[in-house]
């Protein structure tokens, strides 16, 4: 592996960051409180794609309901999900579900202290896997998440996009390389602090930065173009038709969507891939019905678009439903399920 000419060696890089950070850095964070490898990894899967800011009051109510790693693994999933409920990407919550199982009975309850061990938890990848070892136990263990990799990637103006195969590759050995021996918990929070509140993605702040002076995006006058992005790709977009089925008292019917695909096992509204078929529905399930067509509009998936139109029925008594429905009452705070968000969304919107 070579390096671009001028780059700092280790020492130099992790001391800059370090001093820069003792000044500057966030220590104030819930996560930073009472560090044990339990909160650590959930603040560290809660931030995945995520912004600290959203993260704080979503940790604070996990940690209050599930303390330990025990109380997570013997909870009801719907109520996982249901705490996880806005914060979007369900299938994390789902992996820390299955994660704290597999604590609990795999490890008896104490999280893996080495890197291969440590992702073998479902939704632990390496990145992950290095942030729980470094920040709750101090090994020196490098991450690459978002900020490292635009930080890393400005710093050595690399101008390929950070998910290039080879990129990655160079980027994780540069990461390696900078990671300190010492005071290693405080150098990968500072670099993601770093990136996160100087070396922003739309205008980094160079001038506060401690790489200033040897950062090659910088004196090159590239920090806009670097980091690439993704390149786009087309997204197809799906159509659905939501029945949002509400009774007199307030309670509409939702449905449990299946364990695997989109939203798996939360709770939605009936849906239909056309007007047609739901209106054939409900014709033969309640006869001749009045039903308000709302607004369509659309929700955006990683790999695709999904265009939703929700139709209200208003019935005036419960009737017969699926298995896997239930007449959920938004008013009441013990209802335990996790909702997608525009479903959350809807349901704001139902009044009566
Ligand atoms: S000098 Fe600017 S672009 Fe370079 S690491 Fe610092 S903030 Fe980022």
């Amino acid at each position: 592996m070579s390096y671009p000419k001028g780059i700092l060696l280790r020492q130099s890089f992790s001391e800059k960051l370090l001093a820069w950070w003792d000044h500057h850095g966030r220590k104030d964070l819930p996560w930073q409180q009472n560090k044990t490898s339990y909160r650590v990894w959930v603040s560290e899967i809660m931030l995945q794609q995520t912004q600290v800011t959203t993260v704080i009051p979503y940790f604070e109510r996990f940690m209050a309901t599930f303390p330990s790693v025990q109380d997570l693994a013997n909870a009801q999933e719907d109520k996982v999900l249901h705490l996880w409920t806005g914060l979007g990407y369900y299938s994390r919550a789902r992996n820390l579900h299955k994660a704290a199982r597999l604590v609990a009975e795999k490890f008896e309850g104490n999280f893996p202290t080495d890197l291969d061990t440590m992702q073998e938890l479902p939704g632990v990848g390496r990145s992950t896997a290095g942030a729980v070892l470094s920040i709750s136990q101090d090994q020196q263990t490098a991450i690459m998440d978002g900020n490292v990799k635009r930080v890393l990637s400005r710093y050595l103006a690399i101008k390929d996009w950070p998910g290039t195969p080879s990129v990655t590759k160079q980027l994780w050995s540069v990461a390696e390389r900078y990671t300190p021996k010492t005071r290693n918990a405080d150098y990968t929070q500072a670099i993601m602090d770093l990136g996160a509140t100087v070396c922003k993605r739309s205008k980094p702040i160079c001038s506060i930065c401690p790489f200033q002076t040897d950062c090659k995006a910088n004196l090159e006058g590239l920090t806009q173009i670097i980091p690439a992005s993704k390149p786009k790709k087309d997204k197809p977009s799906k159509q659905t038709w939501m029945l949002m089925i509400q009774l007199a008292d307030g309670r509409t019917e939702l449905q449990k969507r299946p364990a695997t695909g989109i939203w798996a096992s939360l709770y939605s509204f009936p849906e239909f891939d056309s007007e047609e078929s739901l209106r054939d529905f409900v014709a033969t399930r309640y006869g001749d019905q009045t039903l308000q067509v709302w607004q369509s509009f659309r929700h955006t998936f990683s790999h695709y678009h999904l265009d939703i139109t929700p139709v209200l029925l208003r019935l005036d008594h419960e009737t017969i439903s699926e298995a896997n429905a239930i007449w959920y009452n938004p008013t009441l705070a013990d209802e335990e399920v996790g909702l997608a968000a525009p479903v959350k969304k809807l349901i704001s919107k139902l009044k009566f």
